[in-house]
């Protein structure tokens, strides 16, 4: 196989020898009838790491946020999200067809959800209105630039939603990614939320799954909600095997993603008319404007030159870097940006 550089998404790697090991050993039960214990000890694990009460092993991260807005919310209620949110602009619609729900976007700059607009929106039902009681929350956010959304806004989010009796929904995906940026326990992020969605897929490098994590009663209805969307799975002990070497083995190792994105984004800038939309990336995320130039084009000169990327806009590109990234592909990937914006 051809070294390709792959900066497409983090989801893009392939298990790591440990995760095939633990693979292939794993102990497996049937999970549907509680008989795994492997997909036990990891939901125990992201548990305890995230200071909930307990957790589900879910097929993707998808499922596990239209499983926590299925609970917290019902039919002909709003839930309110960040614009931009991956629940509401990246899941198929799944908030209104699975859970009857009309999303609500608030004005978000680099994650922050505008705080006036969530006290605003946030409200029972009356006087023609729906209630609107419940609030999604995502750290690190994607489509801002996998910006860290600092703890003391996550917080004080959570006491507009506690004034208000509403929920609070966090999705993290890449809540490791904003750990390892900032130094905050990931218990201190998840105490900001009832429920938590975090992705062994994305940055961990697991080849699948993600975990849904809240209070014990919430977790129970959630094995419901799970069942009923087609989530129940049999001996997954060989998924959730790779997805704890994942949580016990990869977290430390995101900083080297988070300075490869930034030596990354520091080349970009030395080429003439480019921007950082979203400033210097603060985790593994770099989101690229190239002025005056055609992003498609971009991306079909990137890959003659072995580097794949993925256009966000007419002249933005998105840039991930993840396990399977290393130094050359970076160098690489500068080289052929400048050659390509040059020509271009
Ligand atoms: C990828 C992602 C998800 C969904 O994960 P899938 O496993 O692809 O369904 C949810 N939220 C964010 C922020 C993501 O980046």
């Amino acid at each position: 196989m051809p070294d390709v550089a792959d900066f497409r998404s983090d989801t893009v790697t392939r298990p790591t020898p440990a995760m095939r090991e633990a693979m292939a050993g794993a102990v497996v039960g049937d999970d549907v009838l509680g008989d795994d214990p492997t997909v036990k000890e990891l939901e125990r694990e992201v548990a305890n790491l995230l200071g909930k009460e307990a957790a589900l092993f879910v097929p993707t991260g998808s499922q596990g946020n239209q499983i926590a807005a299925h609970l917290h919310a019902r039919p002909g209620q709003e839930i309110a999200v960040g614009e931009n949110a991956h629940t509401y602009d990246w899941e198929m619609a799944g908030l209104a067809a699975i859970s009857g729900l009309q999303a609500r976007t608030l004005p978000a700059e680099k994650g922050r959800i505008d705080l006036e607009a969530a006290r605003g929106a946030l409200r029972p039902a009356g006087g023609h209105r729906p209630a609107c009681l419940l609030l999604t929350t995502e750290n690190t956010h994607n489509f801002h630039g996998g910006a860290v959304v600092p703890l003391e806004h996550l917080q004080e989010l959570r006491e507009i939603a506690i004034e208000r009796g509403a929920k609070v929904h966090l999705d993290g995906a890449r809540l490791w990614n904003a750990a390892a940026a900032s130094g905050v326990a990931l218990a201190d992020y998840a105490a900001t939320a009832d429920s938590v969605m975090t992705c062994l897929s994305k940055a961990l490098g697991a080849p699948v799954g993600s975990v849904l994590s809240g209070d014990a009663d919430f977790i129970a209805e959630a094995h419901d909600v799970r069942k009923m969307l087609g989530g129940g799975m049999r001996q997954v002990g060989v998924l959730a095997a790779p997805g704890l070497v994942a949580v016990r083995d990869q977290r430390e190792r995101l900083v080297e993603d988070h300075e490869r994105a930034a030596k990354l984004a520091e080349g970009f800038l030395r080429v003439a008319d480019v921007e950082l939309p979203y400033g210097l990336p603060e985790t593994n995320i770099v989101f690229v404007r190239a002025v005056g130039r055609d992003a498609n084009a971009l991306v079909s000169a990137l890959e003659r030159a072995g580097v794949l990327t993925f256009a966000t806009g007419p002249d933005t590109l998105r840039f991930v870097t993840h396990y399977d990234v290393n130094d050359h592909h970076v160098d690489r990937c500068l080289e052929a940006f400048n050659a390509a914006c040059s020509s271009n």
